[in-house]
């Protein structure tokens, strides 16, 4: 059976009221959609962690820098209510553009410091169209809690600052990155992947572990990088937009693992833009 969809804030609010008032608690999953054993990892662990889960479908067209890339992104809703049907979610919000951008939609939610670097800084506009969502659904939530993948680490940071930062009672839970079995992170830009990219895909990861391991072993950083670079070239991607070592908390760039530092990556390969970040120690 496929899970309940809501589309209107006003029924997503009655839920959630009823369900407040008998003392039970919300956890809210927001995706884009196109869902799969990553976004359902994440449905899980709320349903672990909360009495009643919201998962939201939103293709949110402020968080597109590109708009070929927003008119591109899979649009799968009956297989995503079909995915989520045994997972016995309480509800599945899918609101339309005009819900949740009525006319006259005038606020942006900009997180600083944080979004400077890395996919904020090759992709203008993108984290305050995140943040802006996201503030919406904790607020049409209610939520307790939410459920984030470290999949897209600077994006968990930020979402827990803005919480922070705004007195959103809500507690951002990150939850560890889902992948297929030779190590490509799973994405639903994934889809988008020929055959023959599809085979080439897993190499970022590949350098990237091989990166890590060398600067765990106090490798020369530079000399390393460009080796992963080279590698990643080597597959088949056509740029490497960054492959940084940075701190967990504050993302400020690193020469060595001194504290708890993740690697992150972002490059295209055929034409999508995959990325991927993994802990370093
Ligand atoms: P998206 O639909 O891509 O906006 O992702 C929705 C949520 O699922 C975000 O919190 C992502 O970080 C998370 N997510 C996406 N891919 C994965 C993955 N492979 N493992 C864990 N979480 C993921």
């Amino acid at each position: 059976m496929s899970a309940p969809i809501v589309r209107s804030l006003s029924d997503l609010r009655g839920m959630v009221s009823r369900w407040k008032q008998s003392g039970e608690t919300v956890g809210v999953v927001p995706t884009m959609g196109a869902l799969h054993q990553g976004h359902l990892s994440l449905v899980r662990a709320a349903k672990e962690g909360c009495d009643r889960v919201v998962v939201t479908i939103f293709i949110n067209p402020k968080q597109f820098n590109n708009p070929e890339d927003y008119e591109n992104y899979p649009r799968t809703e009956e297989d995503d209510a079909r995915k989520l049907g045994p997972l016995d979610v309480d509800a599945v919000y899918v609101p339309d553009g005009p819900t949740m951008y009525p006319d006259g939609f005038a606020t942006n939610v900009s997180v600083g410091g944080l979004t400077n670097v890395l996919c904020g800084a090759h992709r203008p506009g993108h984290f305050d169209g995140v943040a802006t969502v996201v503030s919406k659904l904790f607020l049409q939530t209610q939520a307790d809690r939410a459920y984030f993948g470290e999949k897209d680490f600077q994006q968990l940071q930020v979402v827990t600052r803005l919480a922070a930062d705004l007195d959103i009672p809500i507690e951002v839970v990150g939850c560890p990155t889902i992948r297929e079995e030779d190590g490509l992170a799973m994405s639903s830009r994934n889809l988008l992947l020929s055959d023959r990219a599809r085979v080439w895909a897993p190499e970022l990861n590949a350098a990237m572990e091989e990166l890590a391991e060398g600067l765990l072993a106090g490798g020369d950083a530079v000399e390393l990088r460009a080796q992963a670079v080279g590698r990643i070239e080597r597959a088949g991607f056509t740029e490497v937009e960054y492959l940084d070592l940075r701190a967990c908390d504050t993302l400020e760039e690193l020469t060595s693992p001194t504290r708890p530092a993740r690697l992150l990556a972002a490059a295209w390969l055929a034409g999508v833009r995959l990325i991927d970040n993994i802990a370093v120690g």
